[in-house]
C-alpha cells in the first residue's frame, strides 16, 4: 500500500531540474567554507529559497539562513541542512574539487544544502498538494558544535514559527540508495577535554634538576586508556581518544609544560560525568607521582548532545521511505559513536527524526576491497576523509527522502 505522502512525493520529485541541482552541488563543493564563515554558501541557498517564494532571512546565529513558506492550516515542519566544510586538504581528484587550499566539504554538507534546496523548491512548486508551514534552515557551524545553539540564541523561534517537528538527514558511506533509520538513540554525545601538565624545564643532560612533563604526559596517555576498559561498564558504549599531544621545542630541552587534547563519546550523562571525574583524578595522580610543581589544568571544552529520535516520528518517516524507495533499502544500524548538534534546534523537547542516506559512488564501492557489506563499508572513504566523495546519483534520492519525510508530517 502506498500512502498518499509517498505518492505525492514521487509526483513532486518526478521532474526535478537535475542539471541545475548538479551544477549547484558542484559549485558548493568547489567553494567550501569553514564554520561560521559560510557567507557564500548561505547567500546561494537564500537566493534559491527567495526565488522559490520563501520569506528568507540571512545572518541568523552568525551565517544561518531561514526560509519560511506559510501554506494554510496545518503543522509547522522544520527541514534542516548544515552548511560548513572542514580544514581538510582534498585528495579526491574530482574535476570539481575544492579550490580553497586546506578546506574541503569532507562531510557532505554541500550535498545537504543541495538536498535542502531541491526539497524546498519541489515542496514550494507543489504547494497545492499539502497544507501547513515549512521552515527551511541552513545551519552554520555543525562541525564545531556551535551553529544550532547560536541560531536558537538569536531568536530562531521568536522570529520564525516554532516547529511541531524537525527533520534532518546526513550523507554516509555505503552503497548509494540506503536509508538508515534508528527510532531512538542514533548518535552519541561528544566532549572535548584539554589537559596541561606543568613540569620544571631545564637542560636535557640534567634530568635531576627538572620535572619532565613529556614523560608524565606519556604516562597519562597510556593510563587514560584504562578509563573505558576498567572504569566503564561493558554494557555502556564509550570512547576516549587522545587526538593531540604536544610538548617541547628541541632535542635537548626539557620543556616546562606539555598539552594533551582528548575527545569522549558517550551515550548517557552518568557515563560522561564518570569519565570526566576519572580523567581529573588520573591527571592529578600522574602529576603528583612525577612531582610536578603544580596541579594539572583539566578543562572541559566543546560538547555535543546525544541525538535521540522521537520513535513515533522516525517510524513514520521510515515507513514513507520504505514506500518511496522499497522496503529493502531501509536499515536500522543502531546507535553510532558519531555526534551532531542538530538536537539543540529541538530545544524544549521538540520531536525530530534524523536519518542517514548512503552516498558512496558506485565506482568507489565496486573498487573497495572485501566481499561482504561490512568489509567494504570499512574500506570506503568515510566522512572527514580527504577522499570522501559522495556521488551525484544521490542528489535525487536525497531530495525525495526529504520531500516524502516533510509530506508525511504536513497536512493534506
Ligand atoms: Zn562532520
Ligand atoms: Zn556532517
Amino acid at each position: 500500500m502506498t500512502s498518499s505522502a509517498a505518492r505525492v512525493a514521487l509526483d513532486l520529485t518526478a521532474d526535478l531540474p537535475v542539471g541545475s541541482l548538479e551544477d549547484f552541488y558542484r559549485d558548493l563543493h568547489r567553494h567550501p567554507e569553514l564554520s561560521l564563515r559560510e557567507h557564500r554558501t548561505a547567500a546561494k541557498l537564500a537566493g534559491r529559497l527567495r526565488a522559490a517564494g520563501y520569506e528568507t532571512a540571512e545572518g541568523v546565529g552568525g551565517t544561518g539562513v531561514v526560509g519560511v513558506l506559510r501554506n494554510g492550516d496545518g503543522p509547522v515542519v522544520l527541514l534542516r541542512g548544515d552548511m560548513d566544510a572542514l580544514p581538510v586538504t582534498e585528495e579526491t581528484g574530482l574535476p570539481y574539487a575544492s579550490e580553497t587550499p586546506g578546506v574541503m566539504h569532507a562531510c557532505g554538507h554541500d550535498l545537504h544544502v543541495t538536498w535542502l534546496t531541491g526539497a524546498a523548491e519541489a515542496l514550494a512548486a507543489g504547494r497545492e498538494a499539502w497544507s501547513g508551514t515549512l521552515v527551511v534552515v541552513g545551519q552554520p557551524a555543525e562541525e564545531t558544535g556551535e551553529g544550532a545553539a547560536l541560531m536558537v540564541a538569536d531568536g530562531l523561534y521568536r522570529r520564525f514559527p516554532r516547529p511541531h517537528v524537525l527533520l534532518a538527514q546526513h550523507a554516509a558511506p555505503g552503497p548509494t540508495g540506503m536509508y538508515a533509520h534508528t527510532p531512538g538513540l542514533i548518535l552519541s554525545a561528544a566532549t572535548d577535554v584539554d589537559i596541561v601538565v606543568h613540569g620544571r624545564g631545564g637542560h636535557g643532560s640534567r634530568p635531576e634538576s627538572t620535572v619532565d612533563p613529556v614523560v608524565t604526559a606519556a604516562y597519562l596517555v597510556t593510563r587514560l586508556q584504562t578509563v573505558v576498559s576498567r572504569e566503564v561498564a561493558p554494557r555502556d558504549p564509550a570512547v576516549l581518544t587522545v587526538g593531540r599531544i604536544e610538548g617541547g621545542t628541541r632535542h635537548n630541552i626539557i620543556p616546562s609544560e606539555a598539552r594533551i587534547s582528548l575527545n569522549l563519546r558517550t551515550q548517557s550523562h552518568d557515563v560522561r560525568e564518570r569519565m570526566i571525574a576519572a580523567i581529573r583524578r588520573i591527571a592529578a595522580g600522574e602529576c603528583a607521582a612525577a612531582g610536578c610543581p603544580r596541579e594539572p589544568e583539566v578543562t572541559v571544552g566543546n560538547s555535543f548532545p546525544v541525538t535521540v529520535n522521537d520513535s513515533e516520528t522516525d517510524r513514520m518517516i521510515s515507513a514513507v521511505h520504505a514506500q518511496v524507495f522499497g522496503a529493502a533499502t531501509i536499515l536500522d544500524p543502531g546507535p553510532a559513536m558519531g555526534s551532531e548538534d542538530f538536537p539543540r534546534l529541538a530545544e524544549g523537547g521538540l520531536p525530530y527524526s534524523y536519518w542517514f542516506v548512503t552516498s558512496t559512488s558506485p565506482e568507489q564501492w565496486a573498487a573497495a576491497p572485501g566481499n561482504d557489506l561490512m568489509e567494504k563499508f570499512a574500506a570506503v572513504p568515510s566522512n572527514h576523509s580527504p577522499h570522501f566523495a559522495p556521488d551525484t546519483v544521490t542528489l535525487v534520492p536525497g531530495i525525495r527522502a526529504m520531500v516524502s519525510g516533510a509530506l508525511a508530517c504536513l497536512a493534506r
